[in-house]
């Protein structure tokens, strides 16, 4: 017999577990349970196709033993069972368990709750324990091996008896403390009520001796009877009738299932009969996973067939945009023996997803129009994942997604608003949705175009993700409105008259801004007058083409190599009821090296404004010297 040490990362997460406050030490039973049922199942679908098996749906079950005298708790099934390969690696190792990575990634210190926040598994069991042993035979394998571990001084493996396939594991409780009460783990009531509150849909049955303490008569001994009896009331919950149902019994199933500290903000439980025949229970979480916005993240549902589970994350299931959904999905329509590339073409397959999302869609819309806080909120943590989803399916999404869709506005300060309200609240006239774009609220409150637009009385979205003027590009319109920047140099919100007078005055002093265009050369492609402004002396327009300043901006800060960099057309446009117009005018008479260095000031100032760096700072910084010093 052969002594091992813990990998390192496992000694970790051990040392964690032993040394654990946590208060919710009672989960090692639910974590063994479903490992259990795992297993049970791995065995069970084998035994559809393969007869060597022998057993049947009812002879599967897992079992509980509890011993009060030794101090032990003892899990066992009739399951798949592990090698000697298989102790060594998954009980040696830790396993699936984002916990570490996700603990150093973030740098979290030792006090952070991470154990109630993500399933921990096998070694949840040394909280209560001070030596788990773990029997086990393989299915197919003539040899059984026993594991055995205190914990902190690694493991051994030897070779043991056993019959039949399956796994028994044996723990031995931690000696009770002032604190800690280990004892209470064989107590039969405590294994009943946690069985009931953490794993009562386990699909098969888990059994434990019972004990049964009748009272007869006063003064005489009471009877004691012994029964087995199955714990768990096994039909899944999504099987079962809603008005069964309570609000704590989806949400127990969606934590416990989805490993989830926060019960979700809503379910939708629906049962379908026709083109395709389902059941399903779809959750919406109330926060995303660590990895949600990074490519680490899967999506997809369970996937069951007549209560047998084919695929545990099955991303047809679900479009992009609603990625975040988790759920189940049982469907007697599918072949228990479809592969997945079978699987992506099966046409059952596709009407459910289209179903699914469909009701997503609903639910969102149900909850946005009757519970606008709780939709913000939600919003907050997935809606980004929508701007990208139209953006991604080049605007496949726009009718799923249009009305789901948010953003902040200058209407009531900077509060939320759906495009529909926008365009509900449009001046008589208005024929554009006006946005503006830029790092935050207060960022595009302060662009020069902002003040004179406002003063209309008109609204204008604030966009302030990089996403969000990409998304209504590819969107182009809602309900026939043309999204438009207050950027963009068609922007028009004056009368005929003012257009006129504009155009007049833009005439009469065309030379002038022809000599400035040349002094800030291919910066900007035209320098003119603009209507555009109240307050400040200049800005940037985006001069027509493909490009906005913003999306420049965007694009130019992903990393890239120099020959991918973008430019947008842009127009230097002057302010002609600010005083400055009229310093310009009179240099361009009398000075025109002076204007010039104005011409590029005013330039650079007008980057500045929009956030964007200017090419040569020195350059700016001596020209305002200059200045100063006159
Ligand atoms: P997880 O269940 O998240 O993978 P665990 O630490 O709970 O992590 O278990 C590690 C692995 O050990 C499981 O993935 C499974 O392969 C194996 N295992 C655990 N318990 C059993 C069991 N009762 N029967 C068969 N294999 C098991």
């Amino acid at each position: 017999m052969q002594h091992k040490e813990f990998k390192a990362e496992s000694k970790r997460l051990l040392d964690m577990m032993i040394n654990s406050i946590y208060t919710h030490k009672e989960i090692f039973l639910r974590e063994l349970i479903s490992n259990a049922s795992d297993a049970i199942d791995k065995l069970y679908f084998k035994s559809l196709t393969d007869t060597s098996v022998g057993m049947g749906k009812d002879d599967f079950a897992i079992t509980i033993a509890v011993d009060k005298d030794k101090k032990t708790v003892t899990v066992s099934d009739n399951g798949i069972g592990m090698t000697e390969e298989e102790l060594e690696n998954n009980l040696g190792t830790i396993a699936q368990s984002g916990s570490l990575a996700f603990k150093k990634e973030n740098d979290l210190g030792e006090d952070v709750d991470i154990i109630g926040q993500f399933g921990v598994g096998f070694y949840s069991t040394f909280m209560v324990a001070k030596e788990v042993q773990v029997l086990s035979k393989a299915f197919g394998s003539d040899k059984a091996y026993l594991w055995k571990s205190d914990g902190v001084d690694g493991y051994t493996i030897e070779e043991a008896e056993k019959d039949t396939a399956g796994t028994v594991i044996t723990m031995f409780l931690k000696d009770d403390t002032e604190d800690e009460k280990y004892s209470r783990y064989c107590d039969q009531f405590q294994i009943q009520s946690l069985v009931k509150k953490y794993s009562d849909y386990i699909r098969f049955p888990i059994r434990m001796e019972v004990e049964h303490t009748h009272y007869t008569e006063e003064g005489k001994d009471p009877e004691i009877t012994r029964e087995v009896e199955t714990l768990n009331s096994m039909t899944p919950i999504w099987k079962r009738n809603k008005n069964e149902l309570t609000e704590e019994d989806y949400n127990n199933f969606y934590t416990e299932k989805f490993m989830d500290y926060e019960p979700p903000v809503a379910h939708i439980h629906s049962k379908n009969e026709g083109l395709a025949t389902y059941d399903a229970l779809l959750y919406i979480p109330a926060r995303a996973p660590f990895d949600y916005y990074s490519k680490d993240y899967e999506k997809g549902l369970q996937l069951y067939s007549s209560g047998v589970l084919i695929m545990d994350k099955c991303a047809d299931l679900l479009p992009d945009w609603f990625s975040f959904v988790k759920g189940v999905v049982d469907s007697e329509d599918l072949s228990l023996n479809i592969s997945r590339e079978l699987l992506q073409q099966d046409r059952q397959l596709k009407i459910i997803a289209k179903n699914l999302e469909k009701s997503i869609k609903n639910e969102l819309a149900k909850m946005l129009k009757n519970d606008r806080e709780k939709y913000e909120k939600f919003y907050e943590v997935f809606g980004l994942q929508f701007k990208f989803g139209i953006y991604q399916s080049y605007g496949a999404a726009n009718e799923t997604l249009k009305d789901l869709l948010m953003f902040k506005s200058s209407f009531e300060d900077g509060k939320n608003v759906t495009l529909s309200e926008y365009v509900s609240r449009m001046k008589e006239g208005q024929e554009h949705i006006y946005y503006a774009c830029g790092e935050t609220k207060e960022r595009i409150d302060m662009l020069p175009q902002m003040e004179k637009i406002k003063d209309k009385g008109i609204e204008v979205l604030y966009l302030t993700q990089d996403v969000d003027e990409f998304t209504l590009k590819v969107m182009i319109n809602y309900d026939g409105k043309t999204f438009k920047s207050i950027s963009d140099a068609d922007v028009d919100l004056d009368t005929e008259e003012e257009k006129e007078e504009l155009k007049k005055l833009d005439e009469e002093n065309k030379d002038m801004f022809t000599f400035m265009q040349e002094a800030i050369k291919d910066k900007a492609k035209t320098v003119r007058l603009s209507k555009k402004l109240k307050t400040h002396p200049v800005c940037l327009s985006s001069d027509g083409g493909p490009i906005s300043i913003e999306m420049e901006k965007v694009l130019n800060a992903m990393p890239q190599n120099d020959s991918n960099r973008v430019k947008a057309e842009k127009a230097l446009e002057i302010n002609p009821g600010h005083p400055i117009f009229e310093k310009l005018r009179s240099l361009y008479a009398e000075d025109k090296d002076t204007l010039t260095k104005y011409s590029k000031m005013l330039y650079d100032q007008a980057l500045l404004i929009e956030g964007m760096n200017i090419d040569d700072p020195v350059e700016f910084a001596n020209l305002v010297c200059e200045l100063m010093t006159k």
